[in-house]
């Protein structure tokens, strides 16, 4: 692959398998466009890391010939990267009005507000970046201003629709713009890359509309303290619970950074305008408990969230019992399954009742069914398919349905890159892909020595060993050992380890002994053989060896 290549290439970086995140590149006759650009929420497989997104190496490299990164929408799986990758993108952006609002606290955040040049295009915009001419059409998603984005070349038309669904009581914005996916469809569409997550659910997708109903009955049967858990950036459930409140005589008290953050950015661009400000836990000190609805973060299972707080009574002003209700008004996501079932438990075990979408409607997904997407490719007739978003088994039965709405449907892996035009469609390279988790304040490759260390002492433990040496390399005074995570300081085990590993240390031929490194190599091995085979396991070792 290289920057002078011509034609019309596609490259997704991060949107295949079980943690989504989104990084899709376009290239057109050299140069390169993004789309989107997300975090992941790390499942049971990798403990060691929370957060994760994709490794932008390749696009790093060519940043000079990448024109823009292009965001369809809100969500963290499409935006949530930005503020810790711009800083090898270093291109500008460009969102709609809500997007760029929640993407400028970010950018804020990180200190990057005065780099970084966001252009806010209005949903349904044309602009041109680069030499792509691009347009924005409206789709219904359980997020503001979700758009699909429309690539124009001289190559051909590519369709990439984000995530979508179609709703016609969508209750915030406007509902999917059919009639404009019609008309580019008229135009002759190469390629479409298309939202699979909702593949294997049929029939009409269930309207945010009647959520909304189905909530306010709920909420006004309901006695006692009432908390209801969402994603902060489904603007339109917050306001139908808000509503819902409302309706039912209760104050609406928000708890949780991100909710408190999406209400900002959301009011910023004139939503939620009818209705009053939400309480703060300080405000809402008041307002006596049936007069209250809570509207919590936590609805992963995220063990810091306010909910998990609250569910383990460890939260500092709120606590839940005996009457009390949790809603959950969200799905929850492949891989925090345990991770909620757990605060669900708490909660029911302080006698809470915890109601969720197997209850009542309290819930409706933000993606397209197979009904939705037949409808849809009905429309556009792509001559190429591009299952994205979603795990192999989701891309598979995504690709089938193309096929049988006339399109040629092409299964990428991350980092595949597919020639789109000019030419038949194939795969012609592939780029290096990975994943960064942040620890910390840091970005760290999910398979570099740091993490990998991280994984072996969490399952395995640590031994350290120190020792000091004179001039010669004769072993000062006793070594002293530490095996935090596998022993207790007290442990026997632990004098005897320390014994061997002095005993194996003495035995150390002369010619090992006069440089460091080699030193203290030979005292690991050592160091491996005392601790034997008693613990039956292998713990990361590490030798301090200090000359003296
Ligand atoms: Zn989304």
């Amino acid at each position: 692959m290289t920057e002078e290549q011509s034609g019309l290439s596609f490259l997704p970086l991060g949107g295949t398998g079980e943690i989504g995140m989104n990084l899709n590149l376009y290239q057109l006759d050299g140069v390169w466009l993004a789309v989107d650009c997300g975090i992941g929420f790390s499942g049971n497989d990798t403990p060691e890391a929370e957060v994760l997104m994709p490794d932008p190496v390749f696009i790093a490299e060519r940043h000079k010939s990448l024109c823009g990164l292009v965001i369809t929408h809100a969500h963290e799986d499409h935006l949530g990267a930005v503020a810790h990758l711009w800083p090898q993108l270093r291109c500008p952006i460009y969102a709609t009005p809500f997007a760029s609002a929640v993407l400028r606290r970010k950018l804020g955040e990180a200190h990057l507000l005065h780099q970084v040049k966001i252009h806010t295009i209005r949903p349904g915009g044309h602009f041109e970046v680069g030499p792509f001419n691009l347009e924005f059409v409206p789709v219904t998603h359980s997020v503001p201003e979700a758009q699909a984005l429309i690539l124009r070349t001289p190559h051909g038309t590519v369709v990439h629709t984000g995530d979508w669904k179609l709703d016609n009581e969508p209750v915030v914005g406007p509902v999917t713009d059919l009639e404009r996916f019609r008309a580019i469809g008229d135009e002759g569409v190469l390629a479409m890359v298309c939202d699979s997550t909702n593949v294997f659910k049929g029939g009409p997708s269930g309207t945010e509309g009647s959520v909304r109903d189905s909530m306010a009955e709920l909420i006004g049967s309901l006695k006692g303290r009432i908390a209801v858990t969402c994603f902060a950036s489904n603007v339109a459930r917050v306001e139908s619970i808000a509503r819902a409140a409302r309706a039912a005589g209760r104050e609406v008290m928000v708890v949780g950074r991100s909710l408190r953050n999406l209400e900002v950015a959301a009011r910023e661009c004139g939503y939620l305008a009818d209705l009053p400000p939400f309480l703060t836990e300080q405000d809402a000190n008041t307002v006596p408990d049936h007069r209250l609805l809570m509207m919590i973060t936590g609805s992963q299972g995220e063990p810091r969230s306010a909910l998990s707080r609250i569910a383990s009574d460890v939260h500092p002003n709120i606590s839940l019992g005996e009457g009390d209700t949790v809603i959950y008004s969200s799905r929850m996501i492949p891989g925090n399954e345990q991770a909620v079932m757990a605060v669900q438990d708490n909660l029911t075990r302080r006698g809470v009742t915890v109601l969720t979408d197997k209850d009542h409607l309290v819930h409706v997904s933000g993606h397209a069914t197979s009904d939705d997407l037949r409808h849809l490719y009905s429309l556009v007739r792509p001559k190429i398919s591009v299952p994205t978003h979603g795990e192999w088994r989701h891309l598979t039965t995504h690709a089938a349905l193309a096929r049988d709405a006339g399109a040629e449907a092409i299964l990428l892996e991350d980092g595949d890159v597919l020639s789109l035009a000019p030419g038949r469609p194939e795969i012609v390279d592939t780029a290096p892909t990975g994943r960064l988790a942040l620890d910390g304040g840091r970005l760290l490759p999910m398979t570099g020595g740091v993490l990998a260390a991280r994984r072996k002492m969490l399952f395995n433990g640590m031994v350290l060993a120190s020792f000091a040496v004179d001039d010669e390399g004769y072993v000062i005074g006793e070594p002293k050992i530490s095996a935090p995570g596998l022993l207790e300081p007290d442990d026997p085990e632990s004098t005897r380890i320390s014994e061997e590993f002095a005993d194996a240390i003495d035995e150390i031929p002369d010619e090992l002994r006069r440089d460091d490194a080699t030193f203290r190599d030979a005292a690991k091995t050592a160091l491996r053989r005392a601790l034997g085979r008693k613990l039956q396991k292998r713990p990361l070792v590490d030798v301090h060896l200090l000359r003296v």
